[in-house]
């Protein structure tokens, strides 16, 4: 256990005032992510430096694709989530105790002998919510910078504000999960509010970070025409037109069982609703043998990144240009 930071104490009861919920935590007890304790009235961080599991994947894993498009990132989560998703893929991790998981103790110098021997660009912290070891993402994501290595942050968004800004100076690039545009999703599938999401986002543009947006499709609780319009809308007006979007399939599971997978149609529906409303780089990622994964010329339509299955197999951006008619693309480390 390692003192955590951003927390106040007041009348012998902690606030913790990482993310937005604002847990009010007693003697002895956690908060709703399960790894930041109260013991004898100071905060903990009970999962400083455990992680679980660790891999290497291709960035467009996690998704970000118009970010060091062709690299690999050495992938690190860890057990506990301030959100209690029904549909969790990783409910093992993100809804488990640190006692509970497989997490292991992992040191800086070990993350980076993997990071090379995996030859990563950079890490990626993701799987769970990393925002609740920030301690040891904050160490970590400074120590692996100086050694040349960039940082990516695969989120819910519900991190507070002073807490993003400091850790802004290691992040490269994120991906929020926006997981729906109404707030009645998320306060019944995730036990959360949309706002907090949306003010991350906002911040993350203003600090300079990457930003790159996902949105898991679960027809019919979140797919409706007009809340993909408004979606779409908020993103072209509040981040810019560029901004990748990425709809994901919905697949059944942990407590959200009655609702079948996304169907096809659905997935290309949206992705029409928010090219429609003016965003340029709108993909459909987890659709197997789908072309929806490919980028392509916002003004002569020329296919510039072709994808399969989150890799990068052809990339022609050239200097952050389409090499046919030289338009601007939105492409973070293109080569030269
Ligand atoms: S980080 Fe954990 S303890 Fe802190 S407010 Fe969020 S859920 Fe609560
Ligand atoms: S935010 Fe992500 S990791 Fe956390 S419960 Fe939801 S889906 Fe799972």
């Amino acid at each position: 256990m390692k003192e955590a930071r951003f927390w106040a104490l007041d009348n012998g009861k902690i606030q913790c005032e990482l993310c937005a919920r604002h847990c009010i935590i007693t003697e002895g007890k956690t908060g709703v992510c399960g790894v930041r304790k109260n013991n004898k009235n100071k905060l903990f961080t009970m999962n400083y430096s455990m992680a679980a599991p660790i891999n290497v994947d291709p960035i467009g894993k996690k998704p970000l694709f118009h970010f060091y498009p062709e690299s690999f990132v050495l992938s690190l989560g860890t057990a506990g989530c301030n959100f209690k998703c029904d549909y969790c893929q990783n409910c093992d991790l993100s809804q488990s105790r640190i006692e509970d998981a497989p997490a292991r103790k992992v040191t800086l110098k070990k993350i980076h002998s993997l990071a090379k021997k995996g030859k990563c660009r950079g890490i990626a912290w993701t799987y769970n919510e990393p925002t609740i070891w920030y301690e040891f993402v904050f160490d970590a994501a400074r120590f692996l910078r100086k050694k040349g290595f960039f940082n990516v942050f695969v989120t819910n968004g519900y991190m507070e504000k002073e807490p993003f800004v400091e850790l802004s100076s290691f992040i490269d690039a994120i991906n929020v999960d926006i997981k729906a545009f109404n707030d009645e999703f998320y306060a019944k599938i995730s036990r959360a509010h949309l706002k907090p999401v949306l003010a991350t986002c906002r911040l993350a543009k203003e600090l300079g970070v990457h930003i790159e947006i996902s949105y898991l499709l679960v027809p019919p609780l979140n797919s409706h025409p007009l809340e993909i319009q408004k979606l779409s809308r908020w993103i072209k007006n509040t981040l810019g037109r560029e901004t990748p979007l990425h709809f994901l399939r919905f697949f059944p599971a942990h407590r959200l069982t009655d609702v079948p997978a996304t169907p096809r149609e659905a997935l290309v529906e949206a992705q029409q609703i928010a090219k429609m409303e003016g965003l340029i780089n709108v993909y459909i990622n987890n659709l197997s043998g789908s072309k929806y994964q490919d980028t392509y010329c916002p003004e002569c339509k020329e296919m510039l990144v072709h994808r399969e299955d989150f890799y990068t197999i052809l990339n022609r951006v050239t200097d952050g240009k389409c090499p046919k008619c030289k338009a601007e693309v939105l492409m973070v480390a293109s080569k030269k």
